[in-house]
């Protein structure tokens, strides 16, 4: 989801996002919603909200913040309906307003229309030149304006002007949405975030950005949904209203590295194991002479564990993570973000001292984490710090749905491995090579994107909507 302020002045771009949708006559589709968002909380933590259908209208909770600090017992119990769908969201600076805190409900007389969106729209600021000058925008997020494109699509049913909306929306949008009979799902003919199927036992239908909110709920998962498809699911059951058709499949390969909870699967893959892959290819790789290896909990617990195996070298833990703090990366501020970072690990001193220590993470995205680390295991006495991170260097900026800051924040961009592992102070550092990564992920390289390390996007992306262009 993107931000814009008014219609002219991009404020934020990017964000990732975890999505949630049920339709299940006699099933507490709030309740389950919120057990949804809450295990997918990891995908946004600036705002959540669940709307819900009875038939007649449309009814919402939202509010800024966690999933648990946005809904109690009575919000929950204030929902009802037999569909529903619900958002996690993540948004960059100043973009935390509650306006944009989705899902996005948009008002058409009788005629309701919810959306929820993990995603970004790169032409948003064109697309909204297509509108009727009738069309009042109420919120800064490209997720409204997506509304609006459909709305406007031609087509008789919602489905058919989704479909018909595709070849204008330029992007990455996995979808749930919701009218007041139906549940609609659909997702962009790349396929760059992941988007799910599952079914209950009573027979309801759920969709969900990833299979450990399945797993949550105690669903089962179906497939996942297909690039380009859209689904409907109403009280004539599930059905496939049609698929635009996908001409390059393009799945995002940070979800792997960092997105995705570990115990998601993703395209057939358990992400905890193309983690722990990722970290044996780079003991292949990079090799080094060590006492222990140490992850950067928890995103690089899985990759630090393969190294250690295939390495022969013990895994311990020397960071203790106070895991109440929310991710580092969130805080928008540098300042912030420092201090973070400090208050977020702890080391095992005693444990630390004297050890030649190779240490796991799994991206270094501005190099503000792993700088911090290096100096406090440092400080706490360790011989050698061998930094191995198992992604290759982020070097361009995400324009499908991930907060990556501007390029010339991104260290890699102006930085060569040498002189980055000069300014964390590590006495080697080393990344995992692009093809280690693919070769990780088991898919063929043609499928997925790797454009923030390798600056090949998969659609031009130069253009109006550059943020650098509005800033
Ligand atoms: P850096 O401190 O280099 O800017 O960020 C790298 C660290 O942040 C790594 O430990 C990685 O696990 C984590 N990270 C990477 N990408 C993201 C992201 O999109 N969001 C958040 N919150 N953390 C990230
Ligand atoms: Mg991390």
């Amino acid at each position: 989801m993107l931000n814009i302020i008014g219609s002219k002045r991009l404020e934020a771009l990017k964000d990732k996002c975890g999505i949630f949708g049920i339709y299940g006559k006699g099933e507490d589709v709030a309740r389950i919603s919120f057990f949804g968002l809450y295990s997918l909380q990891h995908r946004g933590q600036e705002g959540a909200g669940i709307t819900v259908t009875d038939g007649r209208r449309l009814k919402s909770v939202k509010g800024l913040g966690l999933v648990p600090s946005v809904f109690d017992k009575a919000k929950i119990e204030s929902l009802t309906g037999f569909a529903a769908i619900g958002h996690t969201r993540y948004s960059t600076t100043g973009g935390n307003k509650l306006c944009n805190v989705q899902p996005i409900v948009l008002d058409f007389g009788p005629d309701q229309f919810a959306l929820a969106h993990n995603g970004n729209i790169i032409n948003a600021m064109e697309l909204i030149k297509t509108l009727p000058k009738t069309v009042k925008l109420e919120s800064t997020s490209d997720t409204e304006i997506m509304g609006h494109v459909i709305k406007n699509s031609p087509g008789r049913t919602w489905e058919e002007k989704i479909l018909n909306s595709f070849e204008k929306l330029q992007g990455a949008f996995s979808m749930v949405a919701l009218t007041k009979n139906k549940l609609l799902v659909f997702r962009d003919t790349f396929g760059f975030r992941p988007l799910v199927l599952g079914k209950l036992n009573g027979g309801a239908y759920v969709a969900c950005s990833e299979t450990c909110a399945l797993d949550t709920i105690g669903a089962r998962y179906v497939r996942d949904v297909a690039p380009g498809e859209v689904i409907i699911v109403d009280e004539k059951g599930f059905t496939v209203a049609g698929r635009v058709k996908s001409k390059r499949k393009s799945f995002c390969l940070f979800e792997y590295v960092y997105l995705a909870r570990p115990d998601s699967i993703i395209n057939k893959q358990l992400v905890h194991q193309v983690r722990q892959r990722s970290g044996e290819l780079l003991s292949y790789e990079a090799p080094v002479a060590a006492d222990m290896v140490v992850a950067v909990p928890d995103s690089g617990t899985s990759a630090a564990i393969g190294y250690s195996k295939a390495s022969g070298i013990p895994y311990g833990e020397v960071l203790i993570k106070n895991r109440y703090i929310g991710r580092t990366f969130i805080q928008p501020e540098h300042k912030i973000r420092e201090m973070g970072v400090k208050i977020k690990f702890n080391p095992l001193r005693q444990i630390v001292k004297g050890k030649r220590i190779i240490i796991v993470d799994d991206s270094i995205v501005r190099g503000t984490t792993i700088k911090k680390i290096v100096k406090v295991l440092k400080s706490c006495g360790a011989k050698k710090i061998h930094v191995r991170v198992t992604s290759p260097p982020v070097t361009d900026p995400c324009y499908f749905g991930i907060d990556t800051p501007d390029k010339n924040q991104l260290i890699a961009s102006h930085m060569k491995v040498k002189q980055i592992e000069k300014h964390i102070g590590a006495d080697s550092l080393a990344f995992l090579s692009l093809d280690g990564l693919i070769k990780a992920s088991r898919l063929k390289s043609g499928i997925l994107c790797s454009a923030c390390f390798d600056g090949r996007y998969p659609m031009p992306v130069t253009g109006g909507f550059r943020k650098d262009v509005f800033e």
